[in-house]
């Protein structure tokens, strides 16, 4: 998962923050209803692109996805897992090892330390085993809020918005959550997603933004929500078709 040079803020405890109030946002329940339903119609069951075998290497690839592609993370991490899948033997490889395994990610040496120490801080701490809770979570080395949202999601099955690139590009291009920081725009779309979208609204933002709402041009012409989209930067009115498209797609991430 890429990681954009952008803000981070000090972490809260749940996903679903108390909140006085539903935020203003420029799209009406119905139309977040809507704009969601046909995200849920093209991707019924969305799934993150980093390939993993258990929550532990979940844990590491997406310590190892900030600024990096999914699809170079999974090319470094296939081997690395066919031979170290746990805390115990991530430590008997050593930091070296795991070193010659990563170097092909950015900031590999920083990374490698990190899983190491992770590794460590699971077996003195956590008898060997991922905590379940954000608290938990981000007391590990290289994990932060967004790490833990995705760990949350994807390993445990809660719903959670760790906003990347993708979903801080798209939040505010749309006007759907608008927000200075990650923390604003996670906040946001927490309180505005509608209850029975929100677990995989997550994993549909950041496909939408990889593939058609893209960084430099979003490509408004296949775009399911275009006749919805309030973004001043469309280009296009008419809906794409709604069929059903691949859970998860590899390919360059813009
Ligand atoms: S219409 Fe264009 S700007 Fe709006 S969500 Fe779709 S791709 Fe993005």
């Amino acid at each position: 998962m890429e990681n954009g040079k952008i803000k981070t803020k000090a972490p809260s405890a749940s996903p679903r923050r108390k909140a006085p109030a539903r935020p203003k946002s420029l799209y009406s329940q119905d139309e977040l209803k809507e704009i969601f339903r046909r995200f849920s119609i093209q991707r019924p069951e969305p799934k993150g692109e980093l390939e993993h075998v258990n929550p532990f290497t979940l844990v590491v690839a997406v310590a190892l996805s900030a600024q990096a592609t999914d699809a170079g993370v999974n090319k470094a991490t296939r081997a690395l897992f066919a031979i170290a899948d746990t805390p115990e033997k991530m430590l008997a490889l050593g930091e070296e090892k795991v070193r010659d395994y990563i170097k092909t990610i950015g900031l590999y040496r920083n990374k490698a330390k990190n899983v190491i120490a992770l590794s460590q801080m699971l077996v003195d701490r956590f008898g060997s085993e991922v905590p379940r809770t954000r608290e938990e979570l981000i007391l590990l080395p290289g994990v932060g809020r967004k790490t833990a949202n995705v760990v949350l999601s994807m390993a445990f099955g809660q719903a959670t918005m760790a906003v990347d690139t993708h979903i801080f590009r798209i939040a505010n291009r749309l006007l759907l959550a608008p927000g200075k920081t990650p923390d604003e725009v996670e906040d946001r779309l927490i309180r505005i997603i509608p209850d029975e979208y929100l677990y995989h609204a997550h994993h549909w933002l950041i496909l939408h933004g990889r593939y058609c709402c893209k960084a430099r041009k979003p490509e408004c012409e296949r775009c399911v929500i275009a006749d919805l989209c309030r973004s001043p930067e469309k280009t296009c009115d008419v809906p794409a078709p709604l069929v059903e498209l691949p859970a998860q797609l590899f390919g360059p991430t813009p």
